[in-house]
């Protein structure tokens, strides 16, 4: 299959390449994918894992290789002879200018940045170039996934969201003040007819118009924000005070990171769509809403590993108040470009199976999964396996 990766040049995008292909090559196991545990083997004669890759990128370095290489200096996220052994393959995948429309202060810190917007393009021609790249590149067996930065929340507007012929009139008028990049890539990739994920917190195809859009050309999609890390333990953790009868009183999250995600998220306008992302789970899972504080601040040295510092106040049996803490310690691109794997598999399976509009049945893989109220990770899970097993016999 060949996959597109919007932030191709990014710690997520550049480790799913390098793990893919050390993985076609023998050099490695699938330890970390979803889609290689025994249940999803049928998955294999459907959608075998093999994988072409391309993308869009503001920073404009020479090729894919030489951004895993910029990564790894400063993560040391992977063996060196592993990268060594996918040079070839990485160095020949060279992503296309894209557009950061509206994608706030937070991404300037990244260096220098080349956009289709510096250009001078309109709305009409920033799409018709994203969507020639994407097109020249795809075929029937194409997924786009968003792993770009993280953007701002934009102000929805009824004229322009809401409606596909209203989100075309705002393309055709040029009103870049409602446009974000990467309504402007979901747009690009659904009217393609190519499944699109949302790894990242970013609006993407979860406006009205675009949900529309997907369910007229049958196209299935999925997102938001990638649950790979303290959300995933939360979510898995909260239903069991849960089942026990046990009350949360308090819940408190403190991450920090360094690298560009948190460097981007460091700023006040893009870090609010992450903490709206992480904070709505608690009370979803729990059925009410205990008093939480999720903060996020940028750690340079930590690069990227992650580290989550979570303290649970909770009541028993006798209204005894009890203290839970926990620390997830991980390295944020190795729990994150797996996924970014099975998503891609996954939504070429759900066009195989002719399905169309949101998979809600990816929940499992989201923070904050669009139409489905359903956050326990237990409960995701036997939705996921239960969708496939149907389709997959069907
Ligand atoms: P990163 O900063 O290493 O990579 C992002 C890449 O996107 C950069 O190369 C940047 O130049 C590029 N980019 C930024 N804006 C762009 C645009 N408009 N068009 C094209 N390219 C653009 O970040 P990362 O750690 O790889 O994370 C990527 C995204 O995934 C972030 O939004 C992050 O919040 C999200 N995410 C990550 C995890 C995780 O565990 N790592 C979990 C959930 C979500």
């Amino acid at each position: 299959m060949k996959l597109w990766l919007i932030g191709a040049y990014g710690i997520v995008s550049t480790t799913a390449m390098a793990g893919a292909k050390a993985i076609e090559k023998g050099l490695a196991d699938k330890t970390g994918l979803v889609t290689a545990l025994p249940f999803f083997k049928p998955l294999e004669e459907i959608v075998p894992f093999e994988f072409d890759f391309g993308g869009h990128e503001i920073r404009l370095l020479s090729n894919a290789f030489v951004a895993l290489k910029e990564h790894w200096e400063k993560n040391r996220h992977v063996d060196l002879e592993l990268i060594e052994a996918v040079k070839e393959e990485l160095s020949s995948i060279v992503a296309k200018k894209g557009t950061a429309l509206n994608c706030g202060s937070g991404i300037e810190g990244l260096g220098k940045l080349e956009t289709l917007e510096k250009e001078g393009l309109s709305l009409k021609e920033i799409v018709a170039r994203i969507s020639k790249d994407m097109k020249e590149f795809a075929n029937d067996e194409t997924v786009v996934v968003n792993v770009a930065s993280t953007e701002p929340i934009p102000k929805i507007n009824e004229r322009y969201h809401y409606t596909i012929e209203g989100f075309e009139e705002m393309i055709e008028e040029d009103k870049k003040d409602f446009a974000t990049a990467s309504m402007l890539y979901a747009y690009s990739a659904i009217k393609l007819r190519l499944p699109y994920a949302n790894f990242t917190p970013s609006i993407g195809s979860s406006i009205p118009a675009l949900k529309k859009l997907a369910e007229e050309k049958n196209v299935p999609h999925a997102g938001n924000d990638g649950k790979t890390g303290e959300t995933l333990v939360k979510t898995t953790l909260a239903p069991m005070f849960a089942y026990r009868n046990l009350v949360v009183e308090g819940w408190m999250s403190y991450n920090i990171l360094g690298d560009y995600d948190g460097k981007v998220l460091s700023a006040k306008e893009n870090k609010e769509s992450k903490i709206v992302s992480k904070d709505k789970v608690l009370e979803k899972a729990l059925g009410y809403a205990p008093y939480s504080i999720t903060e996020i601040d940028f750690f340079p040295s930590l690069v990227d590993n992650k580290t989550a510092f979570d303290f649970v106040h909770f009541k028993g049996f006798l209204g005894k108040l009890m203290k839970f803490y926990f620390i997830w310690d991980a390295i944020d691109a190795i729990v994150a470009s797996p996924l970014v794997l099975d998503l891609a598999r996954l939504l070429l399976f759900a066009k195989k199976n002719e399905i169309g509009g949101v998979v809600k049945e990816l929940a499992f893989f989201f923070k904050n999964p669009m139409d489905c109220d359903v956050v326990n990770t237990h409960e995701q899970f036997e939705i996921l396996k239960k969708w496939f097993n149907q389709l997959a016999r069907a």
